[in-house]
């Protein structure tokens, strides 16, 4: 049982990679905290520092309270779970768990009692005699699991420890790291890239994009109400629908506009967008982003007229029993010309996940209801949400834009400074090339005019 602190935590490796940027992040005691992101965006790094595998380059890591930057990894009473299961491959089970407790000189019975517990709580007890190989995937996952529960850590770190389980193998031992959490009563760091194992396990997830933490939030509200378009599109599948567009309308009127088609916003969503002034009717750019489970094919609900509807045309119908998902393009491609988004070729895909009973096939023009109850607006340039999710969140969006907007400055800033800096180089290139051929030309004239000379003398000594 412990609490952690991390403050303002960097990873700058020695070849000069920033693996991790400034994480603060306070950790409760017994929570179940994941790290998610895609691959190479630092989450394992942080799990390193934590477990004292990697160090520290800047910043501060508190384990109930005391700081542990300089403790070796064997003091920080934690203990980490990999995803290669590292078990002794000339060990039985038992004594692979036994083995971290007789190095501690535990007394024998009470190694004894604590790995017969451990396997029974796992479901092992069968297998103690058996050496790694001679056991699942799943089962070895589980061994190494026991290997860390028996020590009773203060803190579990689990870096990505299903990976290489099969997909039913997978969502059996997510369920099951899940009671165990719940019966250790133990804080549990969990990392790993996939998504739905992040939204099903932790009660509170960290989402990270190149270093940077994106957001730090309960599952839902990462779901609902995503800060920005990253985290947005990085949770839920299919991915969230985004369409380039604008606002346009009357204060108690607003429609978003995307390419051809345009819907009305509910009066309590418009509220609660953050300077709407700034977006109104002056082209600036949104993102319009909807869930496929926010859009709607059945006739009763597309002809109630309650939610607005646009045009679609259905490519692909895939029938996944319990579910259906469209494919299907909106009428975006009509807008190519009007240039002011830039429009890629996928702008007008959209994906829609509707009931199983659905009647819609591929071929299709239909209408379908937009529940933009639900719906999401980005800042297209900063890509951080426009929609605070109450009242009292507005400062902090407010806050949020401003500062992806000051880091946007900066990053142009850098961006115009390199590219002054090569135009420079570029310069200096051109006039050594320039004074090098100069020189040249001098050479040549100089020995043209000796040669000249030479010829005129001869000519006159004849
Ligand atoms: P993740 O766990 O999210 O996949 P990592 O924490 O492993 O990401 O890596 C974050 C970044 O740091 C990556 O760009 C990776 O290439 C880099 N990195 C990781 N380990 C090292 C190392 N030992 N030396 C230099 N760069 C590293």
């Amino acid at each position: 049982m412990a609490s952690l602190n991390l403050k303002n935590i960097y990873k700058v490796y020695p070849s000069g990679v920033t693996a991790v940027t400034d994480f603060t992040l306070d950790i409760d005691d017994k929570e179940f905290i994941v790290f998610v992101g895609p691959s190479g965006c630092g989450k394992s790094t942080t799990l390193r520092m934590i477990a004292g595998l990697e160090e520290i380059s800047s910043g501060e890591l508190y384990i109930d309270g005391q700081i542990v930057n300089a403790r070796a990894p064997k003091d920080r009473d934690i203990a980490m779970v990999f995803q290669n299961y590292a078990l002794y491959p000339h060990m039985t089970v038992y004594d692979n768990m036994a083995f971290g407790l007789k190095l501690r000189k535990m007394p024998k019975a009470v190694i004894d009692q604590k790995v017969k517990e451990t396997a029974r709580i796992l479901g092992i007890e069968m297998y103690l005699s058996r050496k790694p190989k001679a056991l699942s995937g799943g089962q070895r996952q589980r061994v190494a699991l026991g290997r860390a529960i028996v020590r009773e850590p203060k803190v579990f770190l689990l870096d990505e420890p299903l990976s290489n389980l099969d997909a039913k193998l997978r969502s059996q031992m997510r369920t099951e790291i899940t009671k165990l959490h719940n019966r250790l009563a133990t804080t549990f760091i969990y990392v790993t890239h996939d998504q739905v194992e992040a939204m099903t396990m932790g009660t509170r997830i960290v989402v990270m994009k190149d270093g940077f933490m994106q957001q730090v939030d309960t599952p839902m509200n990462l779901y609902d109400h995503p800060v920005n378009q990253f985290v947005a599109g990085f949770i839920g599948t299919p991915q969230m629908n985004f369409f380039a567009g604008e606002l346009v309308g009357k204060k108690n009127e607003v429609y978003v506009k995307f390419g051809k088609d345009k819907v009305l916003l509910p009066k309590e969503k418009v509220n609660l967008i953050v300077n709407l002034d700034k977006y109104l009717n002056t082209g600036r750019a949104i993102t319009f982003g909807i869930r496929p489970e926010d859009i709607h094919d059945e006739p009763a609900l597309v002809e109630a007229g309650k939610l607005p509807c646009i045009n679609i045309k259905v490519d692909v119908v895939e029938a996944l029993g319990a579910e259906t998902l469209l494919y299907c393009k909106t009428e975006y491609e009509n807008a190519k010309n009007a240039n002011e988004v830039s429009l890629d070729e996928d702008v007008s895909n959209m994906i829609a996940r509707v009931d199983s009973r659905s009647t819609t096939k591929a071929g299709d023009i239909i209408k379908v209801a937009l529940d933009v109850n639900h719906c999401h607006i980005f800042d297209k340039e900063t890509e951080t949400t426009i929609l605070a999710r109450s009242e009292e969140n507005k400062e902090e969006i407010i806050a949020l834009q401003a500062k992806r907007e000051e880091e946007e400055a900066v990053k142009a800033a850098e961006e115009a400074k390199r590219l002054a800096a090569e135009e420079e180089k570029a310069r200096i290139k051109m006039e050594k090339k320039l004074s090098f051929f100069g020189k040249g030309k001098k050479a040549k004239e100089e020995v043209v005019e000796n040669a000249e000379e030479v010829v005129d003398d001869e000519a006159e000594e004849k």
